[in-house]
């Protein structure tokens, strides 16, 4: 057996590899025989925890004013070509209602950092989506707000937040986001961990100028959080971008970092990325057979999907809900996996948990 399928099975069978190990993994794989091993070793892994379900989250991209400026980001603030759009709470529980009569329990709200969503307006909206729909999971990924303001959401019911670190090193960080704190972004996700709520982490894959070793300190970084959502997928650029004319991320490469990750935090769940998708017809099938449990198909009316570009040619656009479930649902059974429209909660987690928590911390 090589070195590298040898560090393979060390990782799984410990979850874990010293960064030298890891970097070694990333800079030395490339044998479509060490590359199956490793995806291979990934599903199996998934399937110890997740057996053969992939589940599925409805997507509703409820506004794309952004406050930001990420250098990566189609919908940064300072990008004036972008026709911006908010929902209102009518046009979102249209949405949730059209999601829950497709079937899905959980609703993903995402969006730029908008500052006519205030805590008041949200919680609004929350209370109203889980009065409808009580037995569904509601996800927010709205970027970094205070700490009163994630109290208050979670009181309101939201039950998990995505806020991806981008990146681990500070340095590459600190380029890529103007008047932004890595410190501060990290301090968020401990925040909402300590609330309670399932946290998802994450980062790009392929940004200029990041490094395998950067990607190391990634892994390390999600090893030591163990978030319980992981959202990994290829930088892709944009033109009305300051890196516009930049390569992107590979197919491959995002591949071989969500393997890694599914063996280093056995338990997460996984999405497979619409970004995925986009580089590569069979990107999502692809992201599936390396260990990925999770699609998150869109439910955004179909009037304000082309608005939402964070990145170049993103696909589905002008799909509607129903089409979306569909196609996905082939391609998942396709890959050889099956669906699942429950709430998919982290195998750790009970929901009674996650209201304990904050009450312990709000008394
Ligand atoms: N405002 C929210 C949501 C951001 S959009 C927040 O701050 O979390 C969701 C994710 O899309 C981002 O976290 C980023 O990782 C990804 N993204 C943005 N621009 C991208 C691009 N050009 N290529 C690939 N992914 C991108």
């Amino acid at each position: 057996m090589n070195s590298i399928k040898s560090l393979i099975d060390t990782l799984y069978d410990t979850a874990n590899l010293t960064d030298d190990q890891l970097l070694m993994i990333l800079t030395e794989i490339k044998s479509t025989e060490d590359l199956q091993y490793l995806f291979d070793k990934a599903v199996s892994k998934k399937a110890s925890h997740y057996k053969d379900a992939v589940y599925m989250r409805g997507l509703i991209e409820f506004t794309n004013y952004c406050k930001q400026n990420c250098n990566y980001c189609g919908i940064r603030g300072l990008n004036t070509t972008v026709d911006r759009y908010r929902l209102d709470k009518d046009m979102i529980l249209s949405c949730c209602k059209e999601g829950y009569q497709l079937g899905y329990r959980t609703f993903v709200l995402q969006g730029g950092e908008d500052p006519y969503y205030t805590d008041a307006r949200l919680v609004e909206i929350i209370k109203a989506i889980k009065i409808q729909h009580p037995d569904c999971a509601v996800t927010l990924s709205i970027g970094e707000r205070s700490r009163e303001s994630y109290v208050a959401l979670k009181m309101a019911g939201v039950d998990r937040y995505l806020l991806r670190h981008e990146t681990a090193s500070k340095e590459l960080y600190e380029s890529l986001h103007p008047n932004m704190s890595f410190e501060n972004r990290r301090e968020c996700l401990y925040t909402l961990k300590a609330l309670g709520y399932q946290v998802g982490a994450g980062f790009m894959v392929g940004l200029p100028n990041q490094t395998d070793e950067d990607l190391v300190k990634d892994l390390r970084f999600l090893k030591i959080l163990s978030p319980e959502m992981i959202g990994i997928g290829p930088y892709i650029p944009h033109e009305h971008t300051p890196l516009k004319g930049a390569h992107g991320g590979t197919v491959e490469k995002t591949l071989i970092l969500l393997a890694l990750t599914r063996l280093l935090v056995p338990k997460a769940l996984l999405p497979s990325t619409t970004a995925m998708g986009t580089l590569d017809p069979k990107g999502r099938e692809k992201a599936l057979k390396a260990g990925a449990n999770v699609v998150m198909p869109n439910l955004s009316p179909t009037d304000v999907r082309e608005k939402y570009e964070l990145y170049k040619d993103k696909i589905c656009t002008g799909d509607e809900a129903a089409h979306c479930r569909q196609c996905i649902e082939g391609r998942i059974k396709s890959a050889g996996f099956s669906v699942d429209m429950g709430r998919g909660d982290h195998a750790n987690f009970k929901s009674e948990h996650s209201s304990k928590a904050l009450f312990t911390i709000v008394e």
